[in-house]
């Protein structure tokens, strides 16, 4: 009888020791220097030592990058391949990804922190499955051919808007950057996307595959370097069509005034979050409600746009609900990103995790009841952790119910009626995501209508899928990322007329 034996665990730590780096952009490409020869520390937060240099871009390296993108775009080497054509350059793109699967997760846990099998078993396979799937359907979708009167026809077509600028942030790098490219490339255009200078590493490995996949140069750039820099002189271009943005509301707004102030860019913004959780005293499994609360939110250290971070239940089983929020968190307890076993691992960087014990002291100091956690632990590390926390007590107007904290900090907000929850959980300049939780089917689908959000759940959370769209209602952006809707943000839509003369 044949036996298989199971493979032994990766040693990470070891693994580790061995990466090659290289921070150089990649451009028409070629991997290069930054024009100035500048570059910057790229810092891992798992023990806050410097992993590599990596080129700080500016406007020069940005120009360089969209004249690359342009020549690309207007000499048809992409935009005039049929979709088929490009369907399997893209589909090889995705076999590459997963082909480098360990190196790939590697880098962006070394990079951002969180924990090894995360990067691995959740990143790369979302990454290399979006860029799939957006390859397999642009050869199935089709244009249209407007009822007008007979002595014409209207064409309406969607054609590629040219050169895309992608500016995504540190917490799902691979994700965020595959969000983009997916639909962006698919549907025939060039990209110059501007990573996240906390995590900068895997979107430069990303544009090496594309082009072992068969992408052509110039098709995919990616230019490293910081927001004010490399970031608002790719938004300021006059030569780029439109603008992808994931990022923060205050940088989503500043990107409006860049196309303001350039071109009129399309811009696009995939921004923050303060997700409503809201739990009725008709559910009656309070701990799978409660347990859903804890593990969203910790989850990614709870630097999720859409993690549940205004947890609104019943007054009457909120003493219930907080009793197991409270044995849960500890579950999500920080450790070595690389060890395997963590539930989450380090904080981004130094100043996120500043950020987040100043939103811990502010809860505190307005009076909400800390129930778990509140510290930075792992110290000794040299990198920077935090543990878990719960605050009770919260009230809607405090600064830890109204601003994005971007931590593992979870709040609870009791409330009495479905009206009043309603009237807070919408109380937000935000509006990502929504959750309500109920037995009554009315209640269920009145609430859920009610909440002001770009998506919500009954009775659950996490559900997540490329074929359904994501973003957010109010301050939380615009445009819609995965799905088929999000070809309509890289393409401009053109109707032609063809007139047709009687004999
Ligand atoms: P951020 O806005 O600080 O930075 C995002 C990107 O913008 C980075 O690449 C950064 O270098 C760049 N940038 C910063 N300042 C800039 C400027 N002046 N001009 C041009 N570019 C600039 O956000 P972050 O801290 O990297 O990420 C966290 C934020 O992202 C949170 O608010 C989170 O909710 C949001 N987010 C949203 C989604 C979504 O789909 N809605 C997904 C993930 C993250």
């Amino acid at each position: 009888m044949a036996t298989t034996t199971k493979a032994p665990p990766i040693d990470w730590r070891a693994r580790a020791v061995d990466v090659q780096f290289d921070g150089r952009a990649l451009i028409g490409g070629q991997r290069v220097a930054a024009l100035s020869g500048e570059t910057f520390d790229c810092i891992s937060p798992i023990d806050g030592r410097v992993l590599t240099k990596v080129a700080r871009g500016r406007s020069a390296d940005i120009d360089a990058a969209v004249v690359s993108a342009r020549q690309a775009f207007v000499d048809g080497r992409w935009s005039g391949k049929p979709p088929a054509v490009r369907k399997k350059v893209l589909q090889r793109f995705s076999e590459l990804i997963l082909g480098a699967k360990e190196e790939l997760a590697l880098l962006e846990t070394l990079d951002m922190g969180k924990p090894i099998q995360y990067s691995l078993a959740v990143d790369v396979g979302a990454a290399a499955r979006c860029i799939a799937w957006y390859a397999e359907a642009i050869d199935k979708v089709y244009d249209e051919i407007a009822p007008t009167a007979s002595n014409a026809l209207a064409l309406i077509t969607r054609e590629p808007m040219g050169v895309i600028g992608a500016v995504v942030p540190w917490n799902y790098p691979m994700i965020m950057a595959a969000w983009k490219l997916g639909p962006a490339l698919a549907t025939g255009n060039s990209v110059v996307l501007k990573p996240s200078e906390k995590s900068p590493l895997t979107a430069l490995r990303l544009a090496e595959l594309a082009i072992q996949a068969g992408l052509p140069e110039g098709v995919f750039n990616v230019v490293p370097g910081f927001g004010g820099e490399a970031g608002e002189a790719l938004a300021l271009h006059m030569d780029v069509d439109a603008i992808g943005f994931t990022g923060s509301t205050r940088v989503g707004r500043k990107m409006l005034e860049y196309a303001g102030r350039s071109n009129l860019k399309r811009v696009y913004n995939e921004l923050g979050g303060k997700s409503a959780f809201v739990v009725f005293d008709d559910f009656k499994d309070v701990a799978r409600a409660a347990k859903t609360a804890a593990g969203s939110l910790f989850f990614n250290a709870g630097e999720s746009c859409n993690a549940p971070s205004r947890v609104f239940v019943h007054e009457s089983v909120a003493d219930e609900f907080t009793a197991i929020i409270k044995s849960e968190a500890p579950k999500y307890a920080p450790g070595d990103p690389l060890g395997g076993k963590a539930q989450i691992g380090a904080i981004v960087d130094e100043t996120q995790m500043r950020t987040v014990l100043g939103y811990i002291e502010a809860g505190r100091s307005e009076g909400a009841r800390v129930l778990n956690g509140g510290k930075q632990v792992m110290s000794e590390t040299g990198g920077y952790y935090i543990e878990p926390t719960v605050f009770d007590g919260v009230t809607n107007d405090m600064r830890i119910a109204r601003e994005e904290i971007f931590g593992p900090v979870l709040s609870v907000i009791r409330f009495k009626t479905e009206a009043e929850v309603v009237a807070m959980a919408n109380d937000s300049a935000y509006g990502l995501q929504a959750s309500v939780w109920s037995d009554n089917i009315n209640r269920a689908h009145r609430v859920a209508r009610a909440l002001r959000a770009g998506t919500v759940h009954v009775n659950s959370y996490d559900e997540d899928d490329i074929t359904v769209p994501f973003g957010g209602f109010k301050q939380s952006g615009n445009g819609r990322d995965k799905s088929l809707h999000a070809f309509e943000k890289y393409t401009e839509l053109k109707t032609t007329w063809i007139r047709i003369d009687a004999e």
